[in-house]
C-alpha cells in the first residue's frame, strides 16, 4: 500500500491527496499513452535531503513525452521546482516521487484530438522495493514467457505507462511460480532487462551490460557504469544470451526503485556462490555512498533541499 502524504502536485498547485482525483473518461485511462518517471530523495549523512539526478529524470520524463507526441505545459525548471515543493510540503526528508503526464478527457476515440495533458507529482515514504533482504542477500529470479517490447512496436526509450502492460505481465508470472523478479529477453532472444530493471553480469571480473538497444535508457544503470569504471573495473555495453548470465560470476539489477539488487539465482541455476557477489556489494556500497552524498565527486547529481 502506499503510504499517504498530505498534498499532491497537479496541474501548476498542490492539492489535498484525496482530491487529486480525474474523470473516469481521463483518455490515458482507457489506452495507455502517458508517460512517467520514478525518482527517489535520500537524506544526507552530513544532514539535509537531496533529489538524487533530479534534472535528468525529468528531461527523461520530457522525452518521453516528446516521443509520444504529448506536449506538456510546463518547462522542465518548473517541473524540477515542483518536485522540491511537493516534498517540502509532504515534509519528506527521504521517499520516493512519482511524475505523471496523461491526456486527460474530451474526445474518445484513439486519436485524443487536443484533449489536455495534464501532470501530477505524487510522493511517499518508499523503502527498499524488492525489500531488505533482497538487497541484502540477492533476488531468484526467472526468465519470462513474455518478450520485451520490440524497438517498432512501443517506444523502448519512453517510460510510457501502456508498455507496463508487458511488465506486469512479467513480474505476476514471476511471482506466482515463486521467483522475486521476471528477466525479460528481447525478441531476438537476447536478454534485455527485468519487468523495471536494467540488468549487469559479472565475468572474470569484467563488468558487462546490455546496450541500449530494447531497454530502457536507465539513470541507475547510467550511474553504475561511470561508478565502476572511476572503481577500476572494466564495463562494457554488449549483448548477452540467457546462457552467459547463467554461467556469470555474479549479476544484479539496478534501477531507482531497486537500487542494486544482486541475483542470485536465475531459472534454479544458481549464480556464483548463490549469494550477493562481491563486486554486486562494493558497488552497492558505493552506490549509497552517492544518493546519501558521502562522496563529493558525484555531488553535481544531488539537488539538495531541506523540509
Ligand atoms: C524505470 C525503469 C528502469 C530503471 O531506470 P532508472 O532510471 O534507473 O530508474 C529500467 N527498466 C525499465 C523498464 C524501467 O521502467
Amino acid at each position: 500500500m502506499v503510504q499517504k502524504a498530505e498534498s499532491i502536485w497537479f496541474d501548476g498547485k498542490l492539492v489535498p491527496w484525496d482530491q487529486a482525483q480525474v474523470h473516469v473518461l481521463t483518455h490515458t485511462l482507457h489506452y495507455g499513452c502517458g508517460v512517467f518517471e520514478g525518482i527517489r530523495a535520500y537524506r544526507l549523512t552530513g544532514g539535509g535531503s537531496a533529489v538524487y539526478r533530479l534534472k535528468e529524470h525529468i528531461h527523461r520524463h520530457f522525452n518521453s513525452a516528446k516521443i509520444m507526441e504529448m506536449k506538456i505545459p510546463f518547462t522542465e525548471a518548473e517541473i524540477c521546482d515542483a518536485v522540491i515543493a511537493t516534498l517540502k510540503a509532504n515534509k519528506l526528508a527521504e521517499g520516493y516521487i512519482r511524475p505523471l503526464s496523461f491526456i486527460g478527457a474530451g474526445a474518445m476515440g484513439v486519436f485524443p484530438g487536443d484533449n489536455p495533458i495534464q501532470t501530477i507529482i505524487a510522493t511517499w515514504p518508499w523503502g527498499a522495493y524488492l525489500g531488505d533482504e533482497a538487497l541484502e542477500k540477492g533476488i531468484r529470479v526467472k526468465t519470462s514467457t513474455f518478450t520485451r517490447h520490440h524497438v517498432n512496436v512501443m517506444m523502448t526509450k519512453a517510460k510510457t505507462v501502456g508498455n507496463y502492460c508487458n511488465s506486469i505481465l512479467a513480474k505476476r508470472e514471476a511471482l506466482a511460480d515463486g521467483y522475486h523478479e521476471a528477466l525479460m529477453l528481447d525478441t531476438e532472444g537476447y536478454v534485455s532487462e527485468a519487468s523495471g530493471e536494467n540488468i549487469f553480469i559479472v565475468r572474470g571480473g569484467r563488468i558487462k551490460t546490455t546496450p541500449l538497444t530494447s531497454i530502457l535508457d536507465g539513470l541507475t544503470r547510467n550511474t553504475l557504469i561511470a561508478l565502476a569504471r572511476d572503481l577500476g573495473y572494466e564495463v562494457i555495453e554488449e549483448r548477452f544470451t540467457r546462457d552467459e548470465l547463467y554461467s556469470a560470476d555474479e549479476a544484479f539489477f539496478c534501477g531507482t526503485a531497486a537500487e542494486v539488487t544482486p541475483i542470485r539465482e536465475v531459472d534454479r541455476r544458481t549464480i556464483g556462490e548463490g549469494k550477493a557477489g562481491a563486486v554486486a556489494k562494493h558497488i552497492q556500497r558505493e552506490y549509497f555512498k552517492i544518493v546519501k552524498g558521502e562522496n563529493p565527486k558525484y555531488d553535481a547529481w544531488l539537488d539538495k533541499y531541506d523540509i
